[in-house]
């Protein structure tokens, strides 16, 4: 076991995957994705399952932290989820779809609370819908999550400086437009193509080529991430691991290896968390039947070290 002063925290609920069992054009998403890391965790002994905390869903008055009311009204429609979805008549869908989105937001904001609380690393066992603005959803992110939970660190502790990491395959366009206009939040983002463009001085958008590997990458990541958390002095840090930049992966292009991945994530973890920084580390994307595999191990890593 790490020493931690504070034990790092997990969240999860069997409600993460009943919705998602669809499909889709997303059907190489594996539903069981978050369950998988929880029975691992369990079998090995990593952590107890008092450990793992099921958290509330959040409510309708949450989401209108961060997105338009006009907008928010449409999402009680299954109908209108169902669009941004990408599920249809071919693709029969779960009318309560809605309540997937609100127990992994619940659980996002439950994770970057007790993070910040605690000054520890938490793990959401899902989340990261980087893409939804605050009027529409878009790339399967109805609601956005993260933007979220940052947004209710702010009601209950005040304003911060928070820097979101988002490693996501796919640019995390959402969360920057979401804080374009709040300086106090900085968005760093690597990906393959920009889905929008962003004008704040607090962004970061670096772009890499299909079939990227671990070296180029990982000199990307240490060449500019150590430099932001140096310069912008963030209280809080946001961890979007998306899984999505493996080499197996149905979606990405990228070609990192498993060990690859880990090095990443380990990186991120040593920029921030050993300078003292609280971590709130949601799963971001990750598709194919091992995708799960990586973001357990970056959190049996954390739990158990090298
Ligand atoms: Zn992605």
């Amino acid at each position: 076991m790490r020493f931690f002063k504070s034990k790092p925290c997990l969240f999860f609920s069997t409600e993460y995957f009943l919705g998602l069992c669809e499909k889709g054009p997303r059907s190489s998403f594996d539903c069981n994705k978050y369950r998988k890391i929880r029975d691992r965790l369990l079998e090995e002994s990593i952590v107890k399952p008092s450990h793992i905390v099921e958290p509330e869903p959040a409510s309708w008055d949450d989401f209108l932290l961060v997105h338009t009311k006009d907008y928010v009204e449409r999402l009680k429609d299954p109908m209108f989820l169902a669009k941004i979805l990408f599920l249809d008549y071919v693709n029969p869908f779960d009318t309560d779809i809605i309540e997937f989105f609100k127990y992994v937001t619940g659980g996002t904001i439950k994770c970057f609370n007790e993070a910040f609380k605690k000054n520890t690393v938490c793990f959401n066992l899902g989340g990261g819908f980087h893409h939804a603005k605050r009027d529409r959803g878009e790339g399967f992110c109805p609601v956005n999550d993260v933007a979220i939970g940052v947004v209710k660190l702010f009601k209950q502790y005040g304003k911060m400086k928070v820097l979101i990491v988002d490693l996501d395959y796919h640019h995390g366009n959402g969360t920057a437009k979401i804080f374009e206009k709040d300086e106090d939040v900085f968005t760093f983002s690597i990906h393959r193509d920009n889905w929008d463009n962003i004008n704040k001085k607090n962004n970061m958008d670096i772009l890499l080529p299909d079939r990227v590997g671990d070296n180029e990458y990982l000199l990307q990541l240490s060449l500019y991430l150590p430099d932001v958390v140096e310069r912008f002095e963030p209280e809080f840090v946001v961890y979007i691991a998306g899984d999505d930049v493996h080499k197996n992966d149905t979606f990405g292009t990228f070609n990192l290896s498993t060990d690859g991945v880990l090095k990443r994530d380990k990186f991120v973890f040593q920029t921030t968390r050993d300078r003292g920084l609280p971590l709130g580390v949601v799963a971001g994307g990750g598709y194919g039947p091992d995708s799960w595999t990586l973001y357990y191990n970056f959190i049996k890593w954390v739990y158990k070290g090298d």
